[in-house]
């Protein structure tokens, strides 16, 4: 008999919580603390979505998305979380630029960014005041028309070495471009500049292993291997329950934390949306999808601490999205992971993270794909002998995900690793108008993507549960 996951879940939920990815996990934590019922369910074996880990033998722990977040996580997780989470979170340094236009180091926050631009690139220092300024001013209810190429010409107007320091870091965090909306640049780059590049010390093991002992102590129902294949709607367009392996389990409320595209489109079904609904959910962009090659060293091997934390190394000349994506990259995000990332621990490892197109991947046969995934590793190792010349003689081991990993284990359409396009907000923001009771948070619209902004959409869209959930009569 295969084992059930679902044993001993209630009849009835509050809230069921579909996908446990850092939007989810808040989600759930804020509504069990306000004291409704909350199951939990994800259908991978591990929680975390996209913030997660895996283990080879040897010891190596490998994390996917620890790279960087802005500030603003460590009051998040304070407020929202435990003060000891926040207590981990630590700052980021050395942050590097290696590309044939320049050769820079930062600490990636304002003061440091503007000593570049006026020192390095020569910008007049009013020009650099009023770029951070407008970028600083700029929110959701801005105009949303003009674009960050517009933004960058008004004023770097030819500028393409200034335009790939400023854009391309934010490129690698949340797959965004010089087409998107000047705002989701804005918001995101004013974040990071605020106070530099934070991480999660002792790891997303250790992050999602506290994030779960607090959902148990405030009384999530957690069940992983729990793939929810349907959300019921009854006919006054109101949830009643979802289906999970099967099994019917009545409900409340529903957040998603799936794709808002499957969200809608699969788990609901059309016919119980406005036609208008529809066609806005079937024009939704996804973001870009990813490649990583994952290297550890061998125990007692290390490398230069110079190499500093992240690496945006490039062969391109200027910012160029097309090569960014494509499989012959040659623009990689190198992170450097040394023993104080798990203190205690004695591992050096490396990940090379590059953005990447999914059908350059989905398309190939299966033994196109494995040789694909091994010139990846080669072509990796090749530009990694320039900053840690040893690494082959002290490499313990090697691996690569593609898109079609990030798709398996998250279930993201195309394997996006950041969500959806601007117009997936208002999409996600207009779910509970056309179904009651229904909520969607995670990655949409770039500015509620990676972990920050997952976590604070988390924040958002428990509120609005909430407040569904205490008018009376509603539910
Ligand atoms: C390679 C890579 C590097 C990144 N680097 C960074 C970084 O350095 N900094 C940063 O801030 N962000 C980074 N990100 C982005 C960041 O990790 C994500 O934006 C964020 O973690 C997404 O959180 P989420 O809440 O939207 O959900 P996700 O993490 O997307 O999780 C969704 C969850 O829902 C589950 N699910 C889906 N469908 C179902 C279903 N039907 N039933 C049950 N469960 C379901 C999935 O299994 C998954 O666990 C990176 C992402 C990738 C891929």
């Amino acid at each position: 008999m295969p084992r059930d996951f679902l044993q001993g879940t209630k009849e009835s939920y509050d809230v069921v919580v579909i996908g446990s990815g850092l939007a989810g996990l808040t989600s759930a934590n804020i509504l069990a603390r306000q004291g409704y019922s909350v199951l939990l369910l994800e259908h991978h074996y591990q929680l975390g979505g996209m913030a997660t880990w895996f283990r080879r033998s040897g010891g190596h722990i490998f994390d996917i998305s620890l790279h960087g977040f802005p500030f603003g996580m460590i009051k998040s997780c304070r407020k929202y979380w435990t003060q000891d989470i926040a207590d981990s979170i630590v700052q980021l340094k050395g942050i590097r630029f290696e590309n044939p236009q320049f050769s820079l180091r930062t600490t990636f926050n304002r003061e440091d960014f503007t000593r570049i631009l006026t020192e390095h690139f020569r910008i007049a220092p009013e020009t650099v005041a009023a770029f951070f300024d407008t970028a600083r001013g700029m929110n959701f209810f801005d105009e949303q028309t003009r674009t960050t190429r517009e933004l960058f010409e008004q004023f770097f107007p030819g500028r393409d070495d200034v335009v790939r320091m400023l854009m391309e870091p934010i490129t690698y965090a949340n797959g965004s471009t010089l087409e998107d909306p000047a705002i989701t640049y804005g918001i995101v780059f004013s974040n990071f500049m605020q106070k530099g590049v934070y991480t999660f010390q002792g790891g997303t093991d250790a992050l999602v292993g506290k994030m779960r002992a607090e959902l148990i102590r405030n009384g999530v129902d957690i069940r992983i291997r729990s793939l929810v294949e349907q959300i019921e709607v009854g006919p006054d367009r109101t949830v009643r329950a979802v289906v999970a392996n099967g099994k019917r389990i009545a409900c409340r409320t529903v957040v998603s934390n799936a794709n808002i595209r499957s969200t809608v489109l699969k788990m609901v079904g059309e016919q119980h949306f406005d036609r208008a609904f529809i066609e806005s959910t079937r024009a939704i962009r996804l973001n870009n999808s990813s490649c990583q090659v994952y290297m550890a060293l061998k125990p007692g091997e290390g490398f230069d601490t110079g190499c500093g934390d992240l690496l945006f190394h490039s062969e391109h000349r200027g910012f160029d999205i097309e090569a960014m994506l494509s499989r012959e990259v040659s623009s990689r995000t190198f992170s450097f992971y040394y023993p104080e990332t798990r203190p205690g621990s004695d591992r050096w490892l490396i990940v090379s993270s590059t953005n990447a197109n999914y059908r350059d991947w989905a398309d190939l046969s299966e033994a196109d794909y494995e040789l694909a995934k091994a010139e990846l590793i080669e072509s990796t190792l090749s530009c990694l002998e320039k900053y840690v010349p040893r690494i082959r003689s002290v490499l313990d081991h090697v691996e690569a995900a593609t898109p079609m990993t990030f798709e398996r284990y998250t279930k993201h359409v195309a394997g996006s690793s950041f969500g959806t396009k601007f117009e997936g907000l208002q999409v996600s923001r207009d779910l509970p108008q056309q179904i009651r009771g229904l909520y969607h948070a995670g990655s949409v619209g770039i500015i509620m993507s990676g972990w920050l902004g997952a976590v604070n959409y988390g924040v958002i869209v428990s509120n609005d549960v909430d407040k569904y959930l205490t008018v009376p009569g509603q539910a």
